[in-house]
């Protein structure tokens, strides 16, 4: 099976059914099939073909996701760029994916321009002037376009959202891609009859693609799709639709929890609400919980297809700070740092295998050896299993500091924190120090009196941390804390600005 199958299936076996809820325009499985056949022979006019690229630069419409299925169908690889990019970084991901046609928002096409042309490559701009429109790109008649497609072929080119550093493209196969589905499906329950949010651009790749081929084109069901996200009305949509399921970074779901109205929605019975991506806190858990919302930790990266563990509801109430079991079909170990697995409970680095994972990085084969070993995927994420399987997440490897000769995860330090009354962002880095070698930092933004929270963080830090994690500095900021394009704190950004301890900072023990 591969997606084009299921696209297929889904035309013909429910046409009418909607597949995708955009504003006031609604558009059927049957049409989105339609829509992507045509487009599919525009772009095989255009002389592409199995294995070439094609760029998506386009923010959220239905005619983002008929571009997917059209490229996927003809065996060519999506690569979704990300428009919030400054033209010199997207130059970098032009220049690597190397694509044969780019697909553009009008008003984008200068972003394009700014990023040069080191590739020779076509534009179809939507909305643009001066360039071959979108529309020359929908071919309505001739034979209906299908590519011999294998469950193996790439799919998409994913770039890393590059928390860590350099991005690099993750190829996600048709096969892998479909497997999530599989798993995710069944474990959550979704099935056509599901109304799913997509809140996040669906370039980007777990809180779109996945969102759109993993809980839309796999069960047949239905996306609503947001323009932009805004909280207000996401949570609108949230009540009109009567939305049953979708997964959201956690800083998506906490505006939504602040928002006054949020006591007083009517919200639809949700089969899978999921927050992933980035660390959980649990009174986010419990404030959805308190409103009938099973929102449950899920875990994922990009390079696994964007899901590799999942929590039943039931489970996450009963073990507060776990990420879930592995899906069907995937299987997760911790490393042991003598080699080998590690036991239960031991501390390690999460390793991933299952069909879902990906089938390298885009034309980097040193870093695909380095970073899937013998079907293992080195996640570069710390956790720990316990007896039953369920995963825990500590931190990424790569934000750990070590004080003392004592490793310190800052996730585990701001997961106590975070909660602490008056804080309205808080991070946590390591900064030098002469006796220690690193301490922890901690970086936040108030919404109180500064004393006050600073004494708060200290007295809560002082009865819930052991010494060796307890933050030594602190930083008031004013400004909001620096996060990635999809809304996760940027520890890059973080640990770049204070590669020492700033003057004004405040000590906190
Ligand atoms: P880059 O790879 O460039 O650093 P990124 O890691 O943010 O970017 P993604 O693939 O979008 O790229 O994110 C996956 C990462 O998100 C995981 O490796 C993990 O660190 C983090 N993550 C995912 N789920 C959770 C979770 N439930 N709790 C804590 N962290 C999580």
């Amino acid at each position: 099976m591969n997606i084009n199958d299921l696209v297929r299936y889904w035309g013909r076996n429910r046409p009418d059914h909607d597949a995708i809820i955009f504003g006031d325009t609604a558009v059927t499985w049957r049409e989105l099939d339609a829509i992507s056949d045509a487009l599919a022979r525009g772009l095989a006019k255009r002389g592409v073909r199995h294995g070439d690229r094609v760029g998506i630069l386009m923010t959220n419409k239905p005619e983002v996701a008929a571009l997917m299925l059209a490229t996927v169908k003809l065996g060519a690889i999506c690569a979704p760029l990300n428009f919030r990019l400054k033209g010199n970084e997207l130059a970098t991901l032009i220049e690597d994916a190397d694509p044969k046609v780019v697909v553009a928002d009008g008003d984008l096409v200068g972003l394009l321009e700014e990023a040069g042309r080191s590739r020779e490559f076509e534009i179809f701009a939507l909305g643009g002037e001066d360039l071959p429109p979108y529309s020359d790109l929908l071919v309505e008649d001739g034979p209906v376009p299908v590519a011999d497609v294998a469950g193996d072929d790439p799919a998409f080119i994913c770039y890393t959202s590059g928390t860590t550093g350099v991005q690099k493209g993750a190829l996600l196969t048709h096969a892998g891609i479909l497997s999530v589905g599989q798993s995710a499906c069944l474990a959550h329950g979704l099935t056509g009859k599901d109304r799913v949010l997509a809140a996040a651009p669906l370039v980007y790749t777990g809180s779109g693609i996945s969102v759109f081929m993993q809980f839309v084109v796999y069960p047949g069901s239905t996306m609503v799709l947001l323009e932009e996200f805004d909280p207000e009305r996401a949570l609108d949509i949230l009540e009109k639709y009567q939305v049953t399921a979708t997964t959201m970074v956690p800083v998506i779901w906490e505006r939504m929890m602040t928002l006054p109205r949020f006591g007083e929605a009517r919200l639809a019975e949700f089969s899978f609400a999921g927050a992933g991506g980035a660390p959980v806190r649990l009174d986010l858990l419990e404030a959805f919980r308190s409103r009938g919302i099973p929102l449950t930790q899920v875990y994922g990266l990009t390079e696994a297809s964007g899901l590799a563990a999942s929590m039943r509801y039931e489970d996450a109430v009963s073990r507060p700070g776990f990420a879930g079991l592995p899906l069907l079909g995937t299987d997760i170990r911790i490393a042991a740092a003598e080699g080998g697995f590690a036991g239960p409970d031991e501390v390690g680095e999460i390793l991933v295998k299952g069909p879902h994972v990906m089938k390298g990085y885009w034309r980097r084969p040193e870093e695909t050896a380095e970073t899937v070993v013998d079907g293992w995927l080195r996640t570069g994420d710390v956790g720990l299993q316990d007896g039953q399987g369920f995963l825990k997440l500590i931190d990424r490897s790569k934000d750990m500091l070590i004080s003392g000769g004592l490793n310190v995860y800052p996730a585990e330090i701001e997961r106590v924190l975070a909660g602490v009354e008056g804080v309205a962002e808080l991070a946590v880095i390591g900064v030098p120090d002469e006796q220690w070698g690193e301490v922890p930092m901690v970086v936040l933004r108030c919404d109180g009196d500064q004393e006050e929270v600073l004494s708060r963080l200290a007295a809560v830090s002082k009865e819930q941390l052991a010494g060796f994690k307890q933050p030594r500095h602190a930083i008031v900021s004013d400004e909001p804390l620096p996060r990635t394009f999809s809304g996760k704190l940027s520890k890059v950004v973080l640990r770049e600005r204070y590669d020492k301890v700033p003057e004004h900072a405040v000590p906190l023990k």
